[in-house]
């Protein structure tokens, strides 16, 4: 167990792991962040180091100074997690992000296991994705299988034509073409797993997407009991069968037949979690730190129902509006430069239920 008082190590500096800093310090330790980005927003309330991913130095100094390393980004390249597993434990691992960091590699671990998932085909060439389109039925997503996230590096494509160009407009590289999925929602689960097996899960959310980046987050989602289960036990078995130790967000669809597809995982905190920080005797940032040190995985059950939405952009220019508004938990980002749809902050309100409220 790693006891109150330690140092934790971060892997990336932005919202996420200020977040996952504020959680650690509330239990008494410390936190160094690790990031590229000078203005990372970790850096204001943590230790930190501000080096390159293949600075071996700065990343030997960094794992002698910390008791175990985490991260909240997970594009952190494979050999310089590597590099400090061979100095302090890693957690998650390199193995759990080779997958995870991989769209297609991500694909055939889910499917190789069992796990529901949109048909989908590599795509190595131009006419590749044509023809794989015609396959999946005519109407896809293009996805390039490394760094997409918020919608970058994606592209829906409904003709041939179009897929040979969105394939040569994604850039260099191997892309995945999905079968585009009806979905009625899309839910995500957020699932902690300790080094010895123990699991805890937040209960299902919905998402809601605008131009592919979230726009708010239902908690709970407003499904069927037996579904949210369902997605409970499927996120579960997910990081059972990854291995993953700390969290991993399993983001899903519920298709229009109401079944569940596996979208995409992330072994981090997630945006979809943030609502768990006021609604819950634990958050998903808390529980990570719990889960990393071997300590007891905290209780998940939520004490109200949420609304958490993003603030995007210039959204943040509200903050006063905000700030004024009784019940609104305000979390800002101390971004200092704001671009349009960015994560500059977000806002949580809590209800007795969902029931009535118009979304
Ligand atoms: P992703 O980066 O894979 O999480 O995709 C971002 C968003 O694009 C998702 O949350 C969906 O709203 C949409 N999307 C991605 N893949 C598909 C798909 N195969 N079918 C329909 N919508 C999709």
């Amino acid at each position: 167990m790693i006891a109150p008082g330690a140092t934790i190590g971060i892997l990336g500096g932005g919202q996420l792991g200020r977040m996952t800093a504020l959680a650690a310090a509330r239990l008494g330790y410390s936190c160094h962040v690790f990031a590229p980005e000078a203005d990372s927003p970790a850096f204001a309330v943590a230790r930190h180091t501000c080096a390159s991913w293949d600075d071996r130095a700065a990343l030997a100094e960094f794992a002698a100074s910390v008791a175990v390393v985490t991260l909240e980004f997970e594009n952190v390249p494979v050999d310089a997690l590597e590099f400090l597993a061979g100095r302090v434990e890693v957690r998650p691992d390199a193995a759990v992000l080779a997958v995870t960091q991989d769209r297609l590699a991500e694909k055939r671990f889910l499917q190789s296991r069992g796990f529901p998932v949109a048909p989908h085909r590599e795509v190595r060439r131009p006419e590749d994705a044509a023809s794989a389109l015609v396959e999946l039925g005519g109407r896809g997503v293009l996805k390039t299988i490394r760094l997409g996230y918020d919608g970058r590096g994606q592209s829906i494509v409904t003709a041939p034509e179009e897929a040979v160009a969105a394939f040569e407009a994604l850039g260099p590289g191997i892309k995945v073409l999905e079968t585009f999925v009806p979905f009625e929602r899309e839910i995500s689960v957020v699932t902690a797993r300790r080094a010895d097996g123990a699991l805890a899960s937040f209960p299902a959310v919905e998402n809601r997407h605008e131009r592919h980046i979230l726009r708010s987050t239902l908690a709970p989602a407003p499904i069927a009991p037996a579904l949210a289960e369902e997605a409970v036990a499927l996120a579960e078995a997910v990081a059972e069968a990854l291995g993953v130790v700390g969290l991993l967000a399993v983001e899903m669809f519920v298709t229009t037949e109401g079944r569940l597809l596996v979208n995409e995982l992330a072994p981090r905190p997630h945006n979809s979690g943030h609502w768990t920080i006021d609604a819950c005797p634990v958050s998903q940032f808390e529980q990570l730190v719990r889960a990393i040190c071997d300590l007891p995985l905290g209780d998940t059950t939520p004490f109200a129902a949420a609304v958490m939405d993003n603030l995007l952009g210039g959204e943040v220019d509200n903050w006063p509006i905000l700030l004024a508004e009784p019940g609104a938990r305000v979390h800002l980002y101390g971004k200092r430069e704001v671009r349009p749809g960015r994560k500059m902050g977000h806002v949580t309100r809590l209800f007795p239920t969902l029931d009535g409220i118009k979304r």
